[in-house]
């Protein structure tokens, strides 16, 4: 006799081969297109993220820039990373996926991501060959969510990013901090300063050039808390990477 999880799993396959996907940004039904988990009407309100853009964060400047290369909240960071690029805007129907790969546990979004992060301009020039380093998530949120969403796309920007670009997990996260989201900049960083630590396993070659990857943007406080353990033990050629910027 099966059980009721099994039929209910029955079902759900059954039923995605009968409903073509629901849109993560409208619930609208998606028809024939590039991607798969937005309609097409959303998919064009994905804004992708091109020069001439703020050199920590990757923002762009709209308008006339004359020079400026660091946005007014970077001005701030003081980043142990070189420079760090993002693929699209945190805003519309790029958050709504975001949101879905983060908090619905819709790894199935991932397929779209990995279209958009192709189809971002330079980007996977920007990565190929160096080692991209996921940012960790403490052992217990992992545990809870189930898998680390910055390691699923640090594995995307290594498929984009072609042969020589691999992904390393040589840091960990040692603090369970609570979700920082809204927390003001002072005291994200006051949480974040020891949060992050390297891996006995680690093995940091001077030579080699790493890049960070997180899904999003925020303040930077978790990259640059990343960047300052990388570059202590000899990461120095050291840049990161988003997919989303907030
Ligand atoms: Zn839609
Ligand atoms: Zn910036």
């Amino acid at each position: 006799m099966p059980t009721l999880v099994a039929l209910n799993q029955v079902w759900q396959t059954a039923g995605d081969l009968v409903f073509p996907p629901v849109c993560v940004h409208c619930a609208g039904l998606v028809e024939d297109g590039r991607l798969r988990h937005l309609c097409r009407q959303c998919a064009t309100l994905v804004t992708f993220v091109h020069p001439p853009c703020c050199h920590v964060c990757g923002h762009p400047f709209f308008g006339d820039v004359h020079g400026e290369r660091c946005c007014s909240h970077c001005a701030q960071l003081d980043p142990s990373f070189r420079e760090g690029r993002t693929c699209v805007l945190l805003k519309g129907s790029g958050r709504s996926l975001v949101h879905a790969l983060k908090y619905h546990r819709a790894l199935h979004v991932l397929e779209d991501i990995a279209v958009l992060i192709r189809e971002t301009p330079g980007l996977a020039d920007y990565v190929r060959g160096a080692v991209l380093v996921p940012v960790p998530l403490h052992p217990r949120k992992e545990r809870e969510r189930q898998y680390n969403q910055s390691r699923l796309l640090a594995q995307l920007f290594a498929a984009a990013g072609g042969p020589g670009t691999r992904v390393e997990e040589p840091l960990r996260r040692i603090v369970d901090t609570p979700t920082q989201t809204t927390l003001d900049r002072r005291t994200r960083q006051g949480n974040l300063k020891n949060a992050f630590a390297l891996r006995k396993s680690a093995d940091i070659n001077p030579a080699e050039r790493y890049v960070l990857i997180d899904d999003v943007f925020t303040t930077g406080s978790t990259l640059n808390a990343c960047a300052r353990v990388l570059r202590r033990a000899g990461g120095v050629n050291l840049d990161v990477v988003t997919f989303g910027h907030g």
